[in-house]
C-alpha cells in the first residue's frame, strides 16, 4: 500500500499497559494508575446529572458549538471569534499541524514534552526541530535561535508535561518579541488551572498584541473529563477562520459539549481540587526530599522523578508487581498525583521500593 514513507518512522500511539492487563499478569485484586494525569476526583456531580438529560443524540451535535462557545468566552472575558473547539486537545494539534505544516517546513519543540506535536509533524513531512530542556525547562533562547525561514510553528508546553516546570512570563514575552511574526507560537495550557506560582503568564490578554499566538486548554485534566474528549484553543479570529476550515464538522459531541458547560458552571469544583492538589505535592516534595530523590518541582497534578536509566525500570517494574502504574520516561519516572489516600498509600510503597533501585 502507498501510504506516505514517513509513517513507517512512527507508531501508535501505545497508553501503557490497560488496569486489567498488569491485573491478570501480577494476580493482583487492586491496580492504581497514576499514569495519565487524570483527575482522581473525578469531574463535577453537574456534568453527570447534565448529560444524564440530555435526549437528543439521535441528530447531530451542533457543528459551530454555539452555547459551548457562549460559556468559555464569558468564562475567559473574550470574543467568541477567538474560540476554536476540538476533540480534545489531541485533534487541536493535529488540526493546527495539518493547517499550517507542509512538507520541506519545519516546526521547533521542546524535548522531552508532549509527544504529539512532534507526531503530527513528522506525518504531514514537516522536520521536528526538538531542543533539551535546560534543567527541565523549556531553553528559549536555544528555540529561538533555530527558528530560519521554512519554521512554520513552535510548540511552548507550559507547564511541560512530562516535567510539570513552567515558563515565566517575562521569557515567554521576550520569546513572543523574537519570534517573527509569520510564526505560530501555540502555548499549550492543558494543566493552567493546577498553577498556583506568580510569575506564570496570563496569555490570553497577550493575544491582541500576538497575532501568531494561539493558546490551549482541555476540560480533560483538573475538569475531569478526559473520557469526553473536549479541548479549545483561542487565537485571533483570522487565524481561527482559518483552522474551522480543517475542523470536522461535528467534531465535538452533543455530550462533550453538555458536559464542558457544566463544568464550566461548577467553579467550586476546581478550585477544591487544586487545593488538594497543591498540598498534596508538597507531600510527594518532602518525601523525595528525605529519600534524597531529585524531582520538578510542578505546577501540574503531577511530579517527574529525576532518575537513571537503571532506576527507572527497577523502579517502574517494583510499582507494577505492586499494583502501581507510573509512567516512565528516558530521563525519569513521572507520577500522576492521586487522591490523599492514594498517595499516602504510595509514599509508604516507595518507602520500600527506593532503598531497592
Ligand atoms: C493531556 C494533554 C493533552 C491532551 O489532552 P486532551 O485534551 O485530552 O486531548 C495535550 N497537551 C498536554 C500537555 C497534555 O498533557
Amino acid at each position: 500500500m502507498n501510504v506516505k514513507s514517513q509513517l513507517s518512522t512512527l507508531k501508535a500511539y501505545t497508553p501503557g499497559k490497560t488496569t486489567d492487563e498488569v491485573k491478570r499478569e501480577y494476580q493482583l485484586d487492586k491496580i492504581v494508575k497514576l499514569a495519565s494525569n487524570e483527575n482522581p476526583y473525578s469531574c463535577s456531580p453537574n456534568v453527570l446529572k447534565a448529560i444524564s438529560q440530555t435526549d437528543t443524540l439521535a441528530i447531530y451535535p451542533d457543528g459551530a458549538a454555539v452555547k459551548l462557545k457562549e460559556a468559555v468566552a464569558e468564562h475567559l472575558e473574550i470574543d467568541q471569534a477567538k474560540l476554536i473547539f476540538s476533540s480534545g486537545l489531541d485533534e487541536l494539534i493535529q488540526i493546527i499541524s495539518r493547517a499550517v505544516l507542509i512538507p520541506e517546513s519545519n516546526t521547533v519543540m521542546a524535548s522531552e514534552t508532549f509527544s504529539q506535536y512532534r507526531h503530527h509533524a513528522i506525518i504531514e513531512g514537516a522536520e521536528a526541530r526538538e531542543i533539551p530542556l535546560r534543567e527541565g525547562v523549556h531553553d528559549l533562547d536555544k528555540m529561538a535561535a533555530v527558528i530560519d525561514e521554512n519554521t512554520k510553528l513552535v510548540w511552548i508546553c507550559n507547564p511541560n508535561n512530562p516535567t510539570g516546570t513552567y515558563v515565566p512570563k517575562q521569557e515567554l514575552i521576550d520569546f513572543l518579541d523574537k519570534v517573527p511574526n509569520d510564526v505560530l507560537v501555540v502555548v499549550d495550557e492543558a494543566y493552567y488551572e493546577y498553577v498556583t506560582i506568580n510569575d506564570y503568564p496570563q496569555t490570553i490578554p497577550l493575544l491582541d498584541e500576538y497575532e501568531n499566538l494561539l493558546v490551549m486548554r482541555t476540560f480533560s485534566k483538573a475538569y475531569g473529563l478526559a473520557g469526553i474528549r473536549v479541548g479549545y484553543g483561542v487565537a485571533n479570529p483570522a487565524l481561527i477562520n482559518k483552522l474551522d476550515v480543517v475542523r470536522l464538522p461535528f467534531n465535538t459531541s452533543t455530550l462533550a459539549q453538555t458536559a464542558a458547560i457544566a463544568a464550566l458552571e461548577d467553579p467550586e469544583f476546581i478550585e477544591e481540587c487544586v487545593i488538594i492538589n497543591t498540598n498534596e505535592l508538597q507531600k510527594y516534595y518532602q518525601f523525595f526530599d528525605q529519600q534524597k530523590i531529585s524531582y520538578y518541582p510542578s505546577q501540574t497534578n503531577f511530579i517527574f522523578l529525576r532518575l537513571n536509566e537503571s532506576s527507572i525500570e527497577n523502579m517502574f517494574q517494583q510499582l507494577l508487581e505492586k499494583g502501581w502504574i507510573v509512567r516512565k520516561f528516558p530521563n525519569g519516572i513521572r507520577i500522576t498525583v492521586g487522591t490523599e489516600q492514594e498517595n499516602e498509600e504510595l509514599l509508604n510503597v516507595l518507602k520500600e521500593v527506593i532503598p531497592k533501585i
